[in-house]
């Protein structure tokens, strides 16, 4: 009975490594298709607003000194919002370069985050007006640390658009930033449709999302979060969320002062 329990033992062992193994390669398809889809589509969002840019540039160079002021005000509100989009679109490159890399690289520099916050809500104001969004910011102490910028301005834009995009309108948002002994700490605060429990464990996740259907139809690729909680770690600094569907979430982002 020996061999036959080797046998058993060995189709089971085959079959075991067979399903693994066909696993593995659906699962790497299914994220070459992912990756091919969210390429071709950032090529084609690419190309909308550099077109619209010139075309405004070329009516503003064709009519110059005798054009109508409100209308060249047109064209320049068209090109800032187009410019916006733009820079909404490196935003996505950069986190899909983390994903090919797996690796990023920090430039640190002495950062206040209070400033970075700043910066990033003014950039966001037409957005949050288009929602009628309310967006308020508390901060208390001294808010300075050592930090990439462009990372972190990109972490902050990345919550900040989750905040928007998973409430409804009239959104209550709150920035809240907390300089203490050794960290600095941020939170983010929404009134939206909030994350169910059983996936508060699985959003910073790379392409996860939670399935709820119709609760959003907001347009994602499940990389913002796990660019975020990505970016964080590389600065020894930790993230997590607190939140209860249909009540709202908000993210704790706490950071060291001093790299070393
Ligand atoms: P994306 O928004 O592109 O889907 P993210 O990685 O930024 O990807 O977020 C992953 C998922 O976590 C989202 O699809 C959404 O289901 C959930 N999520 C993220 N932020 C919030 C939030 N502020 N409120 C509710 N759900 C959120």
């Amino acid at each position: 009975s020996i061999p036959i329990l080797f046998s058993v033992f060995l189709v089971a062992f085959t079959f075991l490594s067979f399903s693994l193994l066909y696993g593995n390669l659906l699962r790497q398809r299914r994220l070459a298709d992912i990756k091919n889809e969210f390429i071709s589509n950032i090529t084609h969002e690419l190309k909308t607003p550099i077109a619209t840019v010139s075309v405004a540039i070329e009516a503003m160079r064709s009519f110059n000194a005798s054009m109508d002021p409100q209308r060249s005000k047109e064209y320049l509100d068209i090109s800032a919002n187009e410019l916006q989009r733009l820079s909404l679109l490196v935003d996505k490159v950069l986190k899909l370069s983390m994903f090919e890399k797996k690796e990023i690289e920090l430039r640190y520099e002495l950062l206040d985050m209070k400033e970075l916050v700043d910066e990033v809500t003014s950039s966001m104001r037409l957005q949050f007006e288009k929602k009628g969004a309310q967006v308020t910011t508390h901060a208390e102490g001294d808010t300075h640390l050592d930090g990439d910028r462009l990372h972190l301005v990109s972490v902050i834009f990345n919550l900040l658009d989750n905040a928007l995009k998973y409430s409804t309108d009239h959104a209550e948002i709150s920035l809240t930033i907390k300089g203490l002994s050794n960290k600095v700490q941020l939170i983010i605060a929404d009134s939206g449709i909030g994350i169910p429990a059983e996936y508060q464990g699985r959003i910073f996740e790379k392409f996860f999302r939670v399935p709820t259907g119709n609760l959003h139809n907001a347009k994602g690729y499940g990389l913002g979060l796990s660019y975020v909680s990505h970016v964080i770690t590389k600065h020894h600094g930790t993230i997590r969320v607190e939140s209860e569907e249909g009540d709202g979430s908000k993210f704790y982002i706490t950071l060291p002062k001093h790299q070393a």
